[in-house]
């Protein structure tokens, strides 16, 4: 294959004019990051990175927000292909900061000397199948084209901003921002009467932080949320060295388990568990703190009687937490299972409605009318702001890919064939859209779990189905319908076997973005499974793929 590419392997960083890639990748995350090192190190194949910001990072590079923090446990929130880059790298809290995740991922790209494949500040806005020479022709907002045989997009679940469309927000005369959009420079909200809009895992973090500088927050909740202690803190040596010590071994659990998570889920119910016992279980998981919370029992997020035993606890600690029993009710109200939403974790998020300068407002009582330059009108009153913080989250997993222009066959467009709700085989490949494959798209485990491992299965999926190609002379792969049809079906099939549909207004489901097809996005069946799933697909020659020259 890369026989006829006139790049070498790393040759060049300047598309040259006629030239063809063997491989173009959306994104510089830690998907894009990957696979261009599989591409380009393993298969010494012509492959290019194209991406939209300054610096590598995705998600990284953009979440900014004061308090950004993974909810992944450091120690497991990395790559795994490699021990010795894996030991190389020391983190200093339990959980990563948002600066210092960055910094990982800029040293894993200057490590693997990505950076010199990597076109920044260049955004993909269309991309093309060309039948007759079988490559994809992209165009870039600079008005550059590029032409490779495979199509990889890494360009993150949750990358594209959902900026409610509330009347008014043009007159707004105090500043505005999206958590996902934050200024690089940061944001001083010393003596600014903040208002934020918005109480998922990213507006569970941000309120502690800005509480702190800002003169007043006002919180603006939609619908209330579960949330569990992070418990935050400097890694202590003694657990450094275990976890350089056994990389190995932390990663084989990464990969056996449902979430990618480093631990697994408990094996009793909570049904089954005797009352006091359930409690002092529930009591040491608040204790230890994080999304470990969720693995207590092994039936919460299948059984909606055991779920209300992990629900009523958070409520209980909400009512302890919080000393205004009127805030304390509304925080409390909270009207879907525990982790059929995202999980959040915090540090301080109740606490802080303890403040005498935060205040918490009541949506569902009391809803936005509209924006006014002065601030945030509900049916009750004018809240009077100078900062607006939109916490509002994404067009997650589906908004990103069709913000692009992609056509497959027959010039059709992608957002065409997933217009009642995305479709595809293994989240890997859409029917008529031959060589692009796309990186924990829908249909993929991805955001259910610890993200580095859904990607690394991913990348290197793709990678050996490329190197099948490459070596029996195939120039095209390609979802058969039936698998795909196959494959939505089981998507289904795994999500109602839990408890997540019942959150009718997530994200998961599409359900944040007016217009939006309301199915269940990513796949429900667990990691480890999946990973079967698609090892057994390539064992079986590729089964449900159609491989051609
Ligand atoms: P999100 O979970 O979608 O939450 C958005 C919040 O904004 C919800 O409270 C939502 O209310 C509210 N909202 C949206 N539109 C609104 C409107 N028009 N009026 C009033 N409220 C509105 O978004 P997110 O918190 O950014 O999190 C998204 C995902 O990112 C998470 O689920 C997680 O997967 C990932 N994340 C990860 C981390 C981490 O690992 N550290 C941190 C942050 C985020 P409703 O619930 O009523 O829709």
């Amino acid at each position: 294959m890369a026989t006829t590419s006139p790049l070498a392997n790393g040759a060049a960083q300047q598309p040259q004019a006629g030239v063809i890639l063997d491989a173009l990748i959306i994104g510089a995350g830690f998907a894009g990051m990957y696979q261009l090192h599989c591409l380009r190190d393993r298969l010494g194949l012509a492959a290019q990175v194209l991406e939209a910001a300054a610096g590598v990072g995705g998600t990284w590079y953009w979440n900014r927000y004061p308090g950004a923090r993974c909810d992944s446990e450091s120690h497991a929130y990395r790559f795994s292909f490699s021990e010795e880059l894996a030991r190389a790298w020391q983190w200093s809290e339990r959980y990563p900061g948002q600066p210092e995740v960055l910094r990982y991922l800029n040293f894993v790209a200057d490590r693997l000397d990505l950076k010199r494949d990597i076109r920044f500040n260049t955004r993909v806005e269309s991309a093309c199948w060309d039948e007759a020479a079988k490559l994809w022709q992209v165009s870039t907002a600079s008005g550059e084209r590029h032409r490779a045989r495979f199509l990889i997009t890494a360009v993150g679940c949750l990358s594209s901003a959902n900026i409610p469309d509330i009347p008014g927000l043009e007159s707004f005369e105090g500043r505005w921002v999206h958590t996902g959009q934050w200024p690089h420079e940061g944001v001083d909200f010393r003596g600014l009467r903040v208002g934020q809009v918005g109480t998922g895992s990213t507006g569970i973090q941000c309120a502690p932080v800005i509480a702190e500088t800002a003169a007043h927050l006002t919180v603006f909740q939609r619908t209330a949320n579960y949330s569990v202690p992070a418990r935050n803190a400097p890694l202590t040596d003694e657990f450094k060295r275990y976890a350089r010590d056994n990389v190995a071994e932390i990663s084989r659990t990464m990969r056996a388990t449902r979430n990618g998570h480093p631990f697994f889920d408990a094996d009793r119910s909570a049904l089954a568990t005797p009352p006091e016992e359930r409690q002092a279980l529930y009591d040491a998981a608040w204790a230890k703190g994080g999304l470990q919370f969720r693995a207590t029992f092994g039936d919460i997020i299948s059984n909606l009687e055991a779920n209300k035993t992990a629900a009523d606890f958070i409520r209980a600690k909400i009512r302890g937490i919080v000393r205004d029993p009127v805030t304390a009710a509304k925080l409390a109200d909270i009207d879907h299972p525990y982790a059929a939403k995202r999980p959040p974790i915090d540090s301080g998020y109740f606490e802080t409605f303890n403040r005498d300068n935060v205040a918490l407002v009541d949506l569902r009582a009391e809803p936005i009318e509209r924006i006014t330059p002065r601030g945030i009108r509900t049916s009750r009153k004018e809240y009077a702001l100078d900062a607006i913080v939109f916490a509002t989250g994404f067009d997650g997993l589906t908004g990103s890919l069709l913000a692009m222009d992609i056509r497959g066959r027959g010039d059709t467009p992608l957002g065409d064939v997933w217009r009642d709700g995305p479709r595809n085989y293994l989240g890997l490949q859409v029917t008529g859209f031959p060589n692009l494959f796309m990186i924990t798209g829908p249909g993929s485990p991805s955001v259910l779990c610890n993200m580095p491992v859904p990607i690394e299965q991913h990348v290197e999926w793709i990678t050996g189905c490329i190197a099948r190609m490459r070596d029996t002379g195939m120039r095209q792969v390609e979802a058969r319908a039936e698998a795909m049809d196959a494959w939505v079906a089981k998507v289904n099939a795994a999500a109602a076997a839990t408890l997540l549909p019942m959150a009718a207004h997530s994200w998961y489901m599409g359900a944040n973005i007016p217009g939006k097809p309301r199915v269940f996005l990513p796949y429900a069946g667990g990691m480890a499974r999946y990973r079967e799933i698609c090892d057994q697909v390539a064992a079986n020659h590729y089964e449900g793929f159609t491989l051609s020259d």
